[in-house]
């Protein structure tokens, strides 16, 4: 039995956190893989410079000579501050294919924010590496000093992140943080709706009911209107509700006046 998502309700806000619904297709996911994508994205927008291998052949400290970075075919840097730029980073290294599943804005649903998932098919299992590049006093002073670093070290290496399938989920506005990664079995149109039968995933319905007099009513895609569901209560908007508990996440009952009402988000 999967715990349902608990909503967010005050004045202005009648909502699901966007992260908990990535986190919900985490925890569904098939493969425990996921984490392996999940930390080398994370290390691969983090500072420094940081380069993807092959995990079966050997790098050493001389393939990360500054000088020669660009010419080799052992080492691609995959730096990047966003999400997608290091996918397209990995894309054009030819060590992944990237597909975009849902790119969905907040608008037509509770979700707190807009959330992007992304199939990413990983091609060739890779290694990340963060090498940390300094120059020397010598370099730095010398009259013919150039614009690479002399100097450099292996400050962390990620583990293999294996071959295979993976939803990459994103959640935010206009930036887009990395919210969580799912490992799959296999890539094919059905994630999109096994992604929606989550259950909570498309935090588009909204179930209000009185612990009281046992009105129910609901409301659909991110609206605040509710309707009556079969009860003769009367319908109601958000904007009117009145006596909010914003610990409980629960607001006065329009129609007895004693209850209170609390909602459901799926
Ligand atoms: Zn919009
Ligand atoms: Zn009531």
């Amino acid at each position: 039995m999967m715990s349902i998502l608990e909503p967010c309700v005050s004045q202005f806000s009648l909502t699901i956190d966007a992260a908990e619904t990535i986190t919900l297709m985490v925890e569904s996911a098939d493969t425990p893989w996921g984490r392996r994508l999940n930390d080398a994205l994370i290390m691969a927008m983090g500072t420094g410079d940081t380069f993807a291998v092959s995990p079966y052949g050997t790098v050493t400290h001389a393939d990360f000579a500054p000088g020669s970075l660009i010419d080799s075919a052992k080492v691609v840097e995959v730096g990047d501050r966003s999400v997608c730029g290091v996918l397209s980073s990995l894309e054009k290294a030819g060590l992944v294919t990237t597909r975009t599943v849902l790119h969905e804005d907040s608008h037509e649903t509770y979700l707190s924010e807009g959330r992007i998932i992304t199939s990413v098919h990983v091609e060739r299992a890779f290694v990340l590496v963060s090498v940390d590049y300094r120059w020397s006093t010598r370099a730095r002073y010398s009259s013919s000093w150039d614009t690479y670093a002399d100097l450099w070290e292996i400050t962390d290496r990620s583990y293999i992140v294996p071959e295979g399938w993976y939803l990459v989920g994103e959640v935010g506005e206009y930036v887009y943080d990395l919210a969580g990664v799912a490992g799959a079995v296999r890539d094919s149109d059905d994630c999109f709706y096994w992604l929606y039968d989550l259950e909570g995933f498309s935090a588009s319905h909204c179930m209000a009911e009185c612990d009281q007099c046992g009105s129910r009513w609901t409301a659909e895609s991110g609206s605040w209107h509710f309707e009556a569901d079969w009860s003769d209560a009367c319908s109601w908007s958000f904007d009117d509700a009145w006596d909010f508990d914003e610990s409980a996440n629960t607001v006065g009952c329009p129609q007895c006046g004693t209850g209170r009402v609390a909602f459901m988000i799926s």
